[in-house]
């Protein structure tokens, strides 16, 4: 899950990691109000969307009055950002922070991310800030400095200290990046992250260590046990399908094709989706919808993919183990009655109970072609959608 960046800015000042103060506006005067509030002579506007490159896409603008911050407010919110991060439809800017500005010395990259390859937490430095860490990776690798975090001694101040030497914060601030770090890596265990990355942690003139930008990822898994960072969630922000999907523990994630498929198991959603492309077809979706799949989680399933406009054709492929096939094939029957169904259907279903499935499929008197097997199924409906698509 992600959250905004004033979000993870407040997760961050609640556990004593230094960033600027700030104000969330949802309006322009909102925001007049929030520089009036945070005082001084400077202030930063900065769109809040689930995407980064807002800089470079003109969603961060320095104010030097507050007829500045007003004007830079009523230009950004409202306004549709489009960064490398956004797809090219951009995202609708619908909240700002309004922070005190800041005179920046140096910008630096500080990432923490779990590391596959070793298993562990690994932090990340480098003295090129500002930049997409990617760039640097693959134009300055050595440019980035690697801590290998052991999950019994957590992040020593020795590891901080090496990285913040490595990366060439100067010896004054050491004493500020070290506790910054060890910070930022309590944070992350703590609230389950899958990322925290702070792109650019800046030193300011005043020789303050503070997080300019905080992006933080949370392992979806471990959302049961965070109901604050649950409470930070913005729905505006995510894709109505997958939303829909999520409120009934529904694996899903759109793709491009035009084949619904409708799997138990992610492994079985990946090997139905490799054998529809093996026929020629291309799937619409990632669907998993889970071991205990009951009547009303398939009806939702079959809604949530013919929501899709792009969808010509649903190819459900059900091993039914603890879930018997003939409470699968009325679940089925079921939600393709709901749904007045419009587009070809195909079902292969494996397991228990598999006969009486298939006889409850057929008895219903719909429209469903039953599969032999998951190739048959997947060349069934790879050319039934074919078909149609010459018709027209
Ligand atoms: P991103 O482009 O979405 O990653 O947004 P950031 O929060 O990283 O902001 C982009 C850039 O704006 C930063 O790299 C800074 O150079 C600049 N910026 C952000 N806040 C301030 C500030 O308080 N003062 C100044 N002078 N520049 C800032
Ligand atoms: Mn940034």
């Amino acid at each position: 899950m992600n959250i905004h960046e004033y979000q993870g800015k407040e997760i961050l000042a609640q556990n004593g990691v230094a960033v600027p103060k700030g104000i969330v506006a949802f309006t322009v005067p909102e925001a007049i109000q929030a520089a009036e509030m945070l005082g001084g002579n400077s202030w930063v506007v900065k769109a809040q969307i689930h995407a980064g490159g807002r800089g470079k896409a003109g969603g961060v603008k320095v104010a030097k009055t507050k007829e500045e911050v007003s004007k830079y407010a009523e230009s950004i919110l409202g306004s549709t950002l489009i960064t490398h991060q956004t797809g090219p439809e951009g995202k609708k800017v619908k909240r700002l922070l309004v922070e005190e500005g800041c005179q920046i010395i140096k910008e630096y990259y500080i990432g923490i991310v779990v590391d596959r390859a070793t298993s562990r937490i690994v932090l990340m430095g480098s003295e090129e800030g500002g930049t997409e860490i990617e760039e640097i990776a693959e134009k300055q690798p050595e440019k980035i400095f690697k801590e290998v975090i052991d999950p019994i001694l957590g992040l020593t101040p020795f590891q901080a200290r090496r990285l913040a030497f490595s990366i060439r914060i100067p010896n004054k601030q050491i004493n500020k990046a070290v506790p910054f770090m060890i910070g930022l890596y309590e944070v992350f265990v703590e609230k389950d992250c899958s990322i925290a990355e702070i792109n650019p942690l800046v030193l300011t003139e005043g020789g303050e260590i503070l997080a300019l930008d905080a992006k933080l990822n949370f392992d979806s898994n471990a959302l049961y046990r965070h109901k604050d960072v649950v409470a930070y969630r913005d729905f505006e922000e995510e894709d109505t399908k997958e939303i829909e999907a999520s409120k009934y523990d529904l694996s899903y994630i759109s793709l491009n094709g035009t084949i619904g498929c409708m799997v138990n198991g992610a492994g079985l959603a990946m090997a139905t989706m490799d054998i529809i492309k093996h026929y020629g077809g291309e799937p619409a979706n990632f669907l998993d919808v889970g071991g205990g799949a009951t009547p009303q989680k398939v009806t939702e399933a079959f809604k949530i993919i013919l929501s899709d406009q792009h969808v010509k054709g649903i190819f459900v492929n059900i091993f039914g183990g603890i879930m018997k096939c003939d409470i699968i094939a009325e679940g089925i029957v079921e939600a393709a009655k709901q749904v007045s169904l419009e587009v070809p259907l195909v079902v292969r279903l494996e397991g228990t109970n598999v006969d009486l499935g298939k006889k409850i499929l057929l008895e219903s008197k719909m429209d469903i072609i039953t599969a032999e097997s998951m190739a048959d199924g997947a060349q069934k409906i790879v050319s039934l959608v074919q078909r149609k698509g010459e018709e027209k």
